[in-house]
């Protein structure tokens, strides 16, 4: 699904995030980025959307070189989370969900019925929550709505930039349980990062563990906890 080969980024600056890093996602799985801060787990996802280029190797998408793709197009395909959602302050929960739909010029019965039935999948009741503004919301719920607009448009991959790490422990544990609920739903393939093993270890199917800018191991977490 996606898979990079020997794939460098250094910086204008002349900063080498990631050097030679190569490892394949498969489809349908989550794969966890985990490692210090710095290790370039954040320049490894960048490099999936497009929003950095490798220096050298490549990156493959449905083996084609995203190089070659769209790179607005391979965005609609691609959901993204980061740690503090920037939801549209504006636009009520419905419209912030709605936002790719609409790009993609779906009809407004498909929209209406998919933002419904996101939130009620993210446990926010569309009759309570759709037509609030972002500002009515806890942290928490900012973040579930971030997760709903992600995944509004059926991306085929979805990264995560630790998309739980602002919250507090207990509303952070309770978005990873309802997260692993509603993956065996959404069927598709995950990228997540996060500087915990716990969370890699509770989340993963694979995990990729990172040390400044290289790839150490990568292997499932039943592989990794039996490895001393
Ligand atoms: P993380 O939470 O992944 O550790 P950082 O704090 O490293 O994130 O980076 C936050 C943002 O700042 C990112 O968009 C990253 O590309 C950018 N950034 C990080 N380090 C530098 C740097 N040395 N020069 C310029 N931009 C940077
Ligand atoms: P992580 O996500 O693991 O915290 P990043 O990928 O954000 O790591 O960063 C990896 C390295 O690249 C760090 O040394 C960071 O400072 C540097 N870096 C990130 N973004 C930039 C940037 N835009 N310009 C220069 N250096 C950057």
């Amino acid at each position: 699904m996606i898979e990079f080969e020997n794939v460098t980024k250094e910086y204008p600056d002349g900063t080498v995030a990631i050097e030679d890093i190569s490892f394949a996602v498969e489809e349908g799985t989550t794969t966890v980025l985990v490692g210090p801060s710095g290790c370039g787990k954040t320049t490894t996802m960048k490099l999936v959307n497009r929003l950095e280029d490798p220096t050298e190797g490549t990156v493959y998408f449905d083996g084609t070189d995203i190089s070659k793709l769209d790179e607005i197009e391979l965005r609609r395909d691609i959901g993204y989370v980061i740690q503090e959602i920037g939801l549209f302050d504006h636009m009520t929960v419905g419209e912030n969900v709605a936002t790719v739909p609409e790009l993609k010029s779906w009809d407004e019965a498909r929209i209406d019925n998919r933002v419904d039935e996101l939130l009620e999948l993210m446990d926010l009741p569309p009759e309570q929550y759709r037509d609030q503004y972002p500002s009515e919301l806890s942290g928490g719920q900012r973040q579930r709505v971030g997760v709903a607009r992600a995944l509004a448009a059926d991306p085929d991959v979805m990264l995560m930039d630790e998309p739980f790490g602002a919250l507090d422990p207990i509303t952070r544990e309770n978005l990873q349980n309802e997260f692993l609920d509603i993956q065996e739903e959404i069927n598709t393939t995950i990228l997540f990062v996060t500087h915990s093993i716990d969370e890699a270890l509770k989340m993963g199917d694979r995990i990729a563990i990172f040390d400044v800018g290289e790839l150490v191991q990568y292997d499932t977490p039943g592989e990794i906890l039996s490895d001393p």
